[in-house]
């Protein structure tokens, strides 16, 4: 099945906004349609209300002007009284012919029916009277029709009580179906409202869910994440562009290879000259080759202190380099036993502190895990080495170590300045110093905590500053447990 997909986002756009105004109109319509059957209820009411009383009312009126008539025909025997009776008559006859359209009860029909057949009869005796061919005596057959009208009348009474009765009928029902049609429309608009609201809520996600994508995308290359595949779904041109931003994810992560292998190729250039000049400088400072006089011996010192510091920053550069890569795959992980490897690296920094009377105060619970054992002592000898070069003499470096079910937690804290509040993410960047230690008689390269930072993720932990703005820095690491892994590694580790 081929599932319809708008060419552009302003398609998807225009087919939001119809799909969000559809409920509202379709309400609308219905409402317009409630509204048209309840005035021609109204109109319909109204009209048998109307033509009920007046015709009701002419009837009571010329059954009365009939009586009169034939009343003074019976006086008076004159043919032209006969003639207006007659004429009264068939208004009469017409109105009641009219009456039976109405909705009227049943008794209310045969009342009309039967007064008809009553009229029908007084008709061949007025029709008889004017052409002379009565039987019997005139005068008695005139004086029994004149009698009927007593009848006549009660029937019109009764007719018209009909008619009052219809009007109430009517007027109830109108009013019972107003109330109906009132609940209906609260209902309809309650479940148009929620389809708008519905409408709403789907247009919202399918106009946001490509932007969320691209904007993901674009956070995941801005982090330096080239590998993940840039996938959007939606209208075709936001496709287009997702295709587009995959084509440049290719194009960064073929440049970041190739800075990768520029930065190790030179730096593996470089180490050899530097290792050349170093070990001639300290020949020279040994006065391997002839003694030195005490200014050729401090340039000497200069030379063999610059050349480590050069070294120092290219092996980091190297270091850096590699963790970017993330050259150790997870298959080089082994179980790692994290008390052992902290006291190790923790123990070969106390070398670098001695004579600087700094305390060293380490409590550390045992906490297996699987991990690289290069990066983890990378990660470590790095917090160490920085502890180190901030905290003054007389000063403590301190570490902890615990562990839960899914977790290994590290804190390292020194006595030193501490981060600045708003360089406590800045300084995981690489080549990223504080300003104010710069200028300090630390030396350093700026490449330390993003060695740290490359390898903690690389190992699906992380790392904070735990007291940004506060002297003497505190370090936080996590690191996952994967109890799985760890038995897997068990399992190996006892049958080789
Ligand atoms: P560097 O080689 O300059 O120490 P890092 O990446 O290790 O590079 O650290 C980056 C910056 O973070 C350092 O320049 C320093 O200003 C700050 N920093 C790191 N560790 C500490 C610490 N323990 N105490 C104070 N500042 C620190």
């Amino acid at each position: 099945m081929k599932i319809f997909r708008p060419r552009t986002f302003l398609n998807l756009l225009v087919l939001g906004f119809i799909m969000v105004s559809l409920p509202l109109g379709v309400g609308l319509w219905t409402t317009l349609k409630f509204i048209d059957q309840l005035s021609d209820t109204g109109l319909e009411v109204v009209d048998h209300a109307v033509s009920g009383t007046r015709e009701s009312e002419l009837l009571a009126e010329h059954l009365r002007n009939e009586e009169r008539t034939l009343r003074l025909y019976s006086i008076t025997t004159e043919k032209e009284y006969l003639k207006q009776t007659e004429d009264y008559h068939a208004q009469i006859d017409t109105l009641l012919f009219q009456l039976l359209r109405l909705p009227l009860r049943t008794n209310v029909h045969s009342t009309i029916d039967e007064m008809r057949q009553a009229r029908n009869v007084q008709r061949t005796t007025i029709i008889s009277a004017r052409d002379g061919t009565i039987k019997g005596d005139p005068q008695t057959e005139i004086t029994k029709a004149i009698d009927s009208f007593e009848e006549q009348q009660n029937q019109v009474q009764d007719i018209r009580a009909g008619i009052q009765e219809m009007m109430e009928r009517e007027i109830t029902g109108l009013k019972t179906t107003t109330e109906e049609a009132q609940r209906t429309l609260v209902s309809q608009t309650g479940t148009f409202i929620l389809a708008t609201v519905f409408m709403i809520i789907v247009m919202t996600f399918l106009l946001s869910w490509p932007v969320r994508q691209l904007n993901k995308s674009v956070e995941r290359l801005g982090n330096g994440d080239f590998k993940t595949p840039v996938l959007v779904s939606g209208p075709l041109d936001i496709e287009v562009l997702g295709e587009k931003l995959d084509w440049l994810r290719v194009r960064l992560e073929a440049l970041e290879q190739e800075k990768a292998k520029f930065l190790a190729h030179i730096s593996h250039e470089l180490k050899t000259p530097l290792s050349s000049i170093r070990e001639g400088a300290a020949l020279l400072n040994e006065g391997l080759v002839g003694e030195l006089s005490h200014k050729q011996e401090a340039v000497t010192s200069i030379l063999i202190n610059n050349s480590v510091l050069l070294q120092d920053l290219i092996e980091n550069i190297i270091n850096f380099n590699m963790a970017q890569l993330k050259k150790e795959s997870k298959e080089s992980n082994k179980l790692i036993n994290l008390k052992s490897l902290i006291e190790k690296v923790a123990q070969a920094q106390t070398t670098k502190i001695i004579g600087r009377n700094i305390n060293l105060d380490i409590k550390l619970q045992n906490v297996l895990i699987c991990g690289n054992q290069k990066e983890l002592e990378a990660i470590f000898e790095n917090l160490f080495s920085n502890a180190a070069k901030y905290s003054p003499p007389g000063g403590t470096i301190g570490c902890r170590l615990s562990s839960d079910q899914k977790k290994a937690a590290c804190i390292i804290y020194d006595s030193g300045p501490g981060i600045p509040k708003e360089e406590s993410e800045k300084i995981f960047k690489p080549f990223y110093q504080v300003e104010t230690h710069v200028h300090s008689v630390v030396k350093g390269s700026g490449l330390g905590l993003a060695i740290v930072y490359e390898y903690v993720t690389h190992l699906g932990g992380s790392i904070r500053v735990l007291n940004p703005g506060e002297p003497g820095a505190r370090f936080g690491i996590t690191l996952p447990i994967n109890n799985v892994e760890i038995e897997n590694q068990a399992k190996t580790y006892e049958n080789s």
